[in-house]
């Protein structure tokens, strides 16, 4: 058998679906993209919720809300970090933001404290320590500047948060952390890490496996987004 005809139709397969793939990536034009990330997966856990859930179930029920919410206002494109029960390394997670062109992202989490007196929310957002460089070339002054606006971009993006999970959670702000967060290392676009509450407080922990709180959550960061933008 002479499989030329074959070959052709193979390479002409790939020619056609590579650059679908590919436009698969892009944002579509005049949309906002947003790349969302559930904490943990498959393997790693997380924090213990109880012994039906753990944080990666918490964090991914979460995002899935949110897309469903931001897919509804049309001018977002919304891509989650994993979808299902899975482990995603940490430079996976980076690959996507940057694959996506994402706009901004949002990192959910929840927390756990020694004590189970640890309460409320906390927004991590990178830290401008370190930020400046020591050179003062042209080029290194104009990486400074992209730099800052998107560590103040960042710090308004977590302000938008604090005050819509402020509706859900009233005097539950633990504030806002300018910390070195591993999620957030290496990225030139505004993010965050929004810690939901605490798996160790009593309280906390109804409201984090509650359906409605959970809507309420989703529905508050969606708010940050479409503030932000
Ligand atoms: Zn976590």
């Amino acid at each position: 058998m002479n499989n030329r005809p074959m070959r052709r139709f193979l390479i002409l397969l790939v020619l056609i679906i590579f650059p679908l793939t590919n436009a698969l990536a892009q944002p579509p034009r005049g949309k906002h993209s947003v790349t969302i990330d559930p904490g943990h997966g498959g393997g790693d856990l997380g924090v213990k919720i109880s012994d039906m859930e753990h944080e990666k179930d918490i964090t991914l029920a979460i995002s899935s809300l949110m897309k469903k919410e931001l897919d509804k206002s049309g001018n977002v494109w919304v891509q989650l970090t994993r979808t299902s029960d899975r482990d995603v390394s940490l430079s996976e997670r980076k690959e996507i933001i940057k694959k996506m062109q994402s706009e901004v992202f949002v990192s959910i989490h929840v927390n756990a404290g020694f004590s189970k007196n640890s309460t409320g929310f906390e927004i991590y957002f990178p830290g401008f320590k370190g930020a400046s460089s020591e050179q003062s070339g042209s080029k290194e002054i104009l990486k400074d500047m992209a730099r800052n606006k998107y560590l103040n971009d960042s710090v308004k993006f977590a302000q938008l948060i604090q005050k819509n999970m402020d509706k859900v959670f009233p005097r539950k702000s633990r504030g806002l952390r300018d910390s070195h967060v591993p999620a957030l290392e290496g990225l030139s676009i505004p993010a965050v890490v929004v810690e939901i509450g605490f798996a160790t407080n009593p309280v906390d922990r109804k409201k984090i496996v509650d359906a409605n709180t959970q809507t309420a959550i989703a529905r508050a960061l969606c708010q940050s987004i479409r503030d932000f933008f």
